[in-house]
């Protein structure tokens, strides 16, 4: 007698072989098919693109750089944070990257502020202070609130169930009207891209994104689906889906319907060939195996060799577990050139 629904899952896996996964030829008539694939499942809002028009809550001068802390909208009836950075000294148009934070209190720790009182410092951990870390370097920074976490959290809703995650209530009301929380959290990448081309400032040349776990997850996927993207550090989000997501206890804000009847990770990540991507993982992340993570490297590898830029992929390991690593991510990023 075998009674559990995840062993019957674990079987229907058995063989499966994603249907618009790459199997070699032409990697950009692969990816335009694939794409689409991708749009449709991953359940983008419909509505229209609100016109840009950002509110300022405050500015402060830090010793690395100004920090502005903005609102702008999303879509009917949704609005953004975020903290929009740029060094001291940059010169413009400033070479910026979007920064995005995994699980956790939220946006706040890319500033090393406290979430209460963004005056009090902190100093977050596991190097996720991400947008200090763009201005000590030179570049500016626009770190989004995620849809679910930190100042977006959901607070209103009648009946919540004490120890569920902040992830569950908006990812129930986003799938029953088709969409998912990773299509929003990109579609609101997307936003603040609007953000930054309204800016009228920002080098669009060499927009990167940033982030560390479900940061870097969104991350992955707004490279994979917004041209505008140019490079990406995905932090402690990669290993295949059946070793990672389905085979572990993630956070349900994962869910993208039926992707693994069509992709594996390495697909998604696929789709940013040929532009530089650094792949980072902890040798100990006990929810990112990271043994999955270097035998499937080699699948991206092989998209970016038939792209003819086997360069531009890099894949960094960590000392330790589910963290970001700041020095070896830079590190990579500076071998990518001078911006
Ligand atoms: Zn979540």
């Amino acid at each position: 007698m075998q009674l559990s629904p995840s062993l019957a899952h674990a079987e229907a896996r058995k063989g499966l072989q994603p249907a618009l996964s790459y199997q070699g030829g032409s990697v950009p008539g692969w990816q335009e098919k694939a794409r689409s694939k991708l749009r449709e499942i991953i359940g983008f809002p419909r509505g229209p693109v609100p016109s840009m028009k950002s509110t300022t809550l405050w500015t402060r001068q830090t010793s690395v750089g100004t920090i502005e802390k903005i609102v702008f909208p999303v879509e009917t009836g949704q609005d953004a944070v975020a903290y929009w950075c740029v060094p001291t000294g940059a010169r413009k148009p400033y070479s910026t990257w979007i920064c995005l934070q995994g699980h956790s209190s939220g946006m706040h720790n890319s500033i090393n502020a406290d979430y209460e009182d963004e005056t009090r410092p902190i100093i977050a951990p596991g190097d996720r202070d991400f947008a200090i870390g763009c201005m000590k370097r030179g570049y500016a920074a626009l770190c989004i609130e995620q849809r679910g976490f930190g100042y977006r959290r959901e607070f209103d809703l009648p009946g919540r169930q004490q120890g569920t995650t902040t992830c569950h209530d908006p990812l129930v009301g986003a799938l029953m009207i088709g969409r998912t929380l990773i299509g929003e959290r990109v579609w609101d990448v997307d936003r603040g891209i609007d953000y930054l081309v309204h800016r009228g400032d920002v080098n669009l040349e060499n927009l990167g994104i940033l982030g560390n776990s479900s940061g870097g997850t969104t991350g992955m996927y707004a490279m994979a689906l917004l041209p505008r993207l140019h490079r990406a550090i995905i932090s402690c989000a990669f290993a295949r889906f059946s070793d990672s997501i389905v085979a572990r206890h993630h956070c349900c804000c994962n869910i993208v319907p039926g992707i693994m009847n069509w992709f594996e990770m390495a697909d998604i990540v696929g789709l940013s060939a040929p532009k530089p991507v650094v792949i980072v993982n902890g040798k100990t992340d006990p929810i990112f195996p990271i043994e999955s993570a270097r035998s499937h490297v080699r699948e991206v590898q092989r998209i970016y060799q038939a792209c003819g830029t086997p360069d531009r992929v890099w894949f960094v390991e960590g000392p330790e577990g589910h963290r970001f690593y700041a020095e070896l991510s830079w590190q990579v990023i500076e071998t990518i050139g001078s911006d």
